[in-house]
């Protein structure tokens, strides 16, 4: 992107860096000062002097960095720094995760960091384990893309959830445990607030665990949940297991017996991706935003010049540019999967990767059909 001397945020080597504020967005090198836009390991990353983050995702920041100097915003509250009007506003994407809204001299630009807007059911379709994203006008607006092509549409989570527990009450008519994979912080989270917990017991692992609790502390209603050693052998034919994605093939996998996998991520969508997931099922389920969620988002803000992070930045730039925008992308460190496969260690529990919601494979868009069809039961 070509920066023009008075842009409010600009691209360094050690990230995002906000010139008249002398302080970095979501930096992946340590800076003095660290603005956070939430605890995924390829945005918040430990080093750095000083950290700023919103006040819901002080618990998760914490279970993931430990004893950080952080200072931290309520949604909304706003603070002066060196003439910068710097706020935290909701993005929908994680517990605790947040755009940042600058203003100085006048301008206003936002950097949303990750984001989840649904097109489904009108574009209301909000993630029920933090604060809905919220809109915020500016003149620039940065915005992530991770599933910015137009194939990514997803479909309303209630659909997507009475298949999740149709294919969990089936494996425990069977008699068969249900592993259900997930990213630990933020899409594990999601899954539990979302299935049926009538059908059966929920196991969680142990990097799981660590995250619910954060999420509980913070007022977040999750169901009850087991470890692995507190299921009755008796019960494991009916059990739901949420587990990061690289339990698979684990001894810690093994002693829930018989059992039927699944991954849940957008990146489902792409039935190839499943496939070299190795597992039973794929669900459909993001924390991201959508095609039409990006679209809707960007319009919302009412900014006539956008840069593009996180994704598909080319195919989005084209687009915006096509809609009369002023567009250009940011290269950036952030989706970086060997990196959030160090966040995702747990004592006493087989090393677990991925961290990020979906980090997961920048995939060459070769779609075979939107939507992947179950291949078991
Ligand atoms: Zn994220
Ligand atoms: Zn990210």
């Amino acid at each position: 992107m070509e920066t023009r001397h008075d842009d409010l945020v600009v691209q360094t080597p050690q990230g995002l860096y906000c010139p008249p504020g002398d302080f970095h967005i979501d930096p992946w090198r340590p800076v003095a000062r660290a603005v956070l836009t939430h605890a995924h390991a390829d945005h918040a990353r430990p080093g750095n002097g000083a950290y700023l983050a919103a006040e819901a995702g002080a618990g998760v920041l914490r279970a993931r960095l430990g004893d950080i100097a952080l200072t931290t915003l309520r949604y909304g509250e706003t603070i002066d720094h060196h003439g910068v009007r710097l706020s935290l506003h909701p993005a929908g994407h994680v517990l605790g995760s947040a755009q940042v809204r600058l203003e100085h001299r006048g301008r206003v630009w936002v950097a949303s960091g990750d984001y989840f807007v649904s097109g489904a059911g009108g574009g209301d379709d909000a993630n029920p384990t933090c604060a809905a994203f919220e809109p915020v006008r500016c003149h620039c607006f940065i915005t992530e893309s991770t599933f910015g092509l137009p194939i990514y549409r997803w479909r309303p989570q209630a659909e997507v959830f009475a298949e999740i527990d149709a294919w969990w009450a089936a494996n425990a008519a069977a008699g068969r445990a249900s592993l259900l994979l997930g990213y630990s912080f933020g899409k594990a989270q999601r899954l539990l607030a979302g299935v049926d917990p009538s059908i059966g017991p929920i196991v969680v692992h142990g990097a799981v665990h660590t995250l619910d609790e954060a999420y509980r502390a913070a007022g977040v209603a999750l169901p009850p949940t087991l470890r692995a050693d507190e299921l009755d052998k008796a019960a494991r034919g009916r059990a739901l297991v949420v587990a990061p994605p690289s339990v698979l093939g684990s001894p810690w996998v093994r002693r829930f017996g018989e059992a039927r996998d699944a991954f849940a991520s957008g990146w489902m969508q792409l039935r190839g991706t499943r496939r070299r997931r190795g597992v039973d099922r794929g669900f459909v389920l993001s924390d991201h935003a959508d095609w039409p969620g990006l679209q809707r988002a960007i319009a919302a803000t009412g900014a006539s010049r956008v840069i593009v992070t996180h994704g598909y930045e080319a195919e989005m730039v084209r687009w915006l540019q096509e809609q009369g925008l002023e567009a250009g992308s940011f290269r950036t460190a952030y989706g970086d999967e060997a990196l959030e496969a160090q966040a995702e260690q747990a004592p006493r529990d087989p090393p677990a990767a991925a961290g990020d919601a979906e980090a997961g494979p920048p995939a060459p868009p070769a779609v075979d059909s939107p939507g992947d069809p179950p291949s078991a039961a």
